[in-house]
């Protein structure tokens, strides 16, 4: 069989690419070897897909060149994706940091760009398992299901987080055979363990959740920090794991915005016990095991000048050293991937090798929290259909 593009993967960018190509008139084939389009799409942002976001920047994502993702973003806009939610009546609503969601399901996404895809003509092969990738003049792809020919392969096979969903790292290991450098993938957005100690001290706290600012080599995170039966998880800490490195320690501010020197300072010749106090700001059961581990509770009026100080500055720097992260089963992304260097950030197509694209979460662009992601999978998706 033959096509001008076949596109491994349908997901999010693999979706998107082939909608315009198709619009080219580019006869597309979509290949996944998943029974169905779009799994991620459809548990995203907890079944309501928080498919973009206001405040798109290249500084929300990260990669070994923060330059490569600035052209697609910049061509295929925030708006441009909720004017295609609009088109197909999909009612959506703004959340705080200028998340965009479904009023509905993800699955509204998923029926979006089906739709689109089938009014371009594209063909999709499900439960289609790759075997074989081959170059002479044009690509061979082997599959359980035939043999198909293209000009153009599209590689958005994405990272390896949620292997149940269907990820593998087919992506990277085409990448490798066409001779194209890898930056060593890591689960990102992903929760920390902690080291069997930090679980004893910390192990029933397990359901506690607290605002609190996370500090990850000097990139600072402020929202929900999650204590779990395992480590530590929430958004603030989601966000710091994609820049944290293993044997690293993270800083937790546990009281954003206010000066707990201060208010020490102000009730310095108060009876009140300081694990009462912190109670006051902090969860009590929190209060009380940080006081039982790091500042034995007596009455705040037997404090001397200096325990107070040391006492503001642990609650303002908690030093945390995970013993890891939770791993690829929940990590919401990859980070690392195809090396941008290895490609063109205009049309996504291998430098090297002509005809050859990657787009979407298989690259070395990750996103932060917050429809970043999804966002990258559109743009990237978008750009490499105008070339394929
Ligand atoms: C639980 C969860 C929630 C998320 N929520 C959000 C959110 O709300 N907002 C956001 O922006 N991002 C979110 N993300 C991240 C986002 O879903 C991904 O970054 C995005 O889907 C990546 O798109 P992609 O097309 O590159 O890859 P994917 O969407 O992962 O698609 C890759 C496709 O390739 C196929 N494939 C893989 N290997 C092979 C193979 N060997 N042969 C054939 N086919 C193959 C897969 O079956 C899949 O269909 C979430 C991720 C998870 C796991």
């Amino acid at each position: 069989m033959n096509s001008n593009v076949i596109i491994i993967g349908a997901g999010a960018a693999g979706l998107m690419c082939a909608i315009n190509s198709g619009k080219r008139g580019r006869p597309v084939i979509i290949l996944d070897h998943a029974s169905k389009i779009g799994q991620k799409i459809l548990v995203s942002g907890g079944g309501r897909c928080n498919f973009t976001n206001l405040n798109i920047q290249a500084e929300n994502y990260l990669s070994a060149n923060p330059h490569f993702c600035k052209s697609a973003l910049a061509r295929f806009t925030s708006q441009d994706f909720i004017a295609m939610v609009r088109k197909h009546l999909i009612s959506y609503q703004e959340k705080e940091n200028g998340c965009i969601f479904c009023n509905g399901s993800s699955r509204q996404i998923v029926d979006m760009l089906r739709d689109e895809c089938n009014s371009v003509g594209v063909k999709m092969r499900l439960n289609c398992k790759i075997q074989e990738i081959t170059k002479n003049r044009r690509f061979i792809v082997k599959t359980n299901s035939g043999v198909i020919e293209s000009e153009s392969l599209v590689v958005a096979t994405g990272g390896l987080s949620y292997p149940n969903l269907g990820a593998t790292d087919l992506g990277h290991r085409v990448a490798a055979q066409f001779g194209l450098r890898i930056i060593p993938p890591k689960p990102a957005l992903v929760p920390f363990t902690f080291s069997r100690g930090d679980r004893e001290k910390f192990g029933e706290l397990s359901g506690i959740s607290l605002e609190a600012v996370v500090n990850c080599r000097g990139h600072e995170f402020c929202g929900e920090v999650l204590f779990t039966h395992k480590g530590l998880s929430g958004p603030a800490i989601l966000q710091a794991s994609s820049y944290w490195e293993h044997g690293e320690e993270i800083l937790v501010n546990l009281l954003p915005g206010v000066d707990a020197h201060s208010i020490f300072l102000s009730n310095r010749q108060s009876r009140i016990e300081m694990k009462n106090m912190l109670s006051r700001y902090l969860p009590r059961r929190f209060a009380h095991i940080w006081c039982e581990f790091y500042f034995p509770s007596r009455p705040l009026c037997q404090y001397n000048d200096k325990e107070l100080i040391d006492a503001s500055h642990f609650l303002q720097r908690w030093i945390i050293k995970p013993a890891g992260t939770e791993g690829y089963g929940t990590a919401e992304v990859t980070r690392g991937g195809v090396d941008t260097d290895e490609l063109s950030s205009k049309t996504m197509e291998a430098k090297k090798v002509a005809g050859l694209y990657f787009i979407g979460e298989v690259i070395d662009v990750t996103g932060h929290l917050g429809g970043y992601n999804l966002h990258w999978a559109w743009a990237s998706g978008w750009t490499a259909g105008q070339y394929v």
